[in-house]
């Protein structure tokens, strides 16, 4: 809870010395607004710890495709969503390539000249003022700060309350003694909204096992391919590493999305 009003803060401090930020809150957004971040059940979230990735790393990246595509459309076809990222600077660089995965050449070039033409207006204006370089780097916005970063804050710290509601009740934590667990940045999120003390100890215990469990099936996979005994490899074994990342430092596809 700290970390997320802590980051909020932090934002909001950024923002006032942002020299171009003059569109109000983008959040919540007129368009993308269908993708909420809050609708989820019991059922919904016993069924996301089967996952072998970080549940709530795998909800943020649903959010993000779910959101991409209907921006993209909107972006090419609405003035109004195309006007309000211009206002915004656009999305970070992480969320830019992705909005451009999701995006038609045509699409793309339908959305972006309004945003090239801010910037272009705005640039024409800067030689009467002072600190030039540091003004054309917030031209880009930074890393946490773009509308798809604050969706998906969002979607974690709301996926967060409810996996802490989850593990109140036995079938919840026995559902969780039986999944992957989550990646180190959000076990510490989902410890921030985790009032019981006695819910904590069990979060780190279940984290400090996986862990070493992990470990376990990396050697095993390291010393049976170097004996050539890859045939005695078990499933676990093969993907121990990849897991291990994921766990370390959450899916790559959220990688670089915050500061
Ligand atoms: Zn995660
Ligand atoms: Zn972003």
């Amino acid at each position: 809870m700290r970390d997320r009003t802590d980051s909020g803060r932090t934002r909001r401090r950024l923002r006032r010395h942002d020299p171009l930020e003059t569109s109000p809150d983008v959040w919540p957004a007129k368009t993308g607004e269908e993708v909420s971040p809050v609708e989820m059940t019991i059922e919904d979230l016993t069924r996301d710890l089967k996952t072998k990735s970080c549940p709530t790393c795998r909800r943020m990246m649903k959010s993000a495709k779910d959101f991409f595509a209907l921006w993209q459309y909107d972006l090419a076809r609405e003035e109004k969503a195309a006007e309000d990222f211009a206002l915004e600077l656009g999305f970070c660089p992480l969320h830019t390539w992705q909005l451009l995965a999701f995006s038609s050449p045509w699409g793309t070039s339908m959305g972006y000249p309004k945003l090239l033409d801010r910037l272009s207006h705005e640039m024409r204006k800067l030689p009467k003022m002072p600190d030039v370089g540091q003004i054309v780097r917030h031209f880009v916005r930074s890393p946490g700060r773009c509308r798809v970063c604050r969706l998906l804050g969002e979607v974690e710290e709301n996926y967060s309350r409810g996996l802490a509601l989850l593990i109140q009740s036995a079938e919840g934590r026995e559902a969780w003694r039986e999944s992957h667990g989550l990646c180190l940045r959000h076990l510490g999120l989902l410890i921030s909204v985790t009032n019981d003390p006695a819910d904590i100890e069990f979060l780190i215990n279940e984290a400090a096992r996986r862990l070493e469990e992990m470990s376990e099936n990396m050697r095993r996979f390291a010393r049976k391919t170097k004996a050539l005994q890859r045939g005695l490899l078990d499933r676990n074994e093969e993907k121990a590493y990849l897991r291990a990342m994921v766990h370390l430092v959450g899916e790559k596809y959220l990688a670089g999305a915050f500061e």
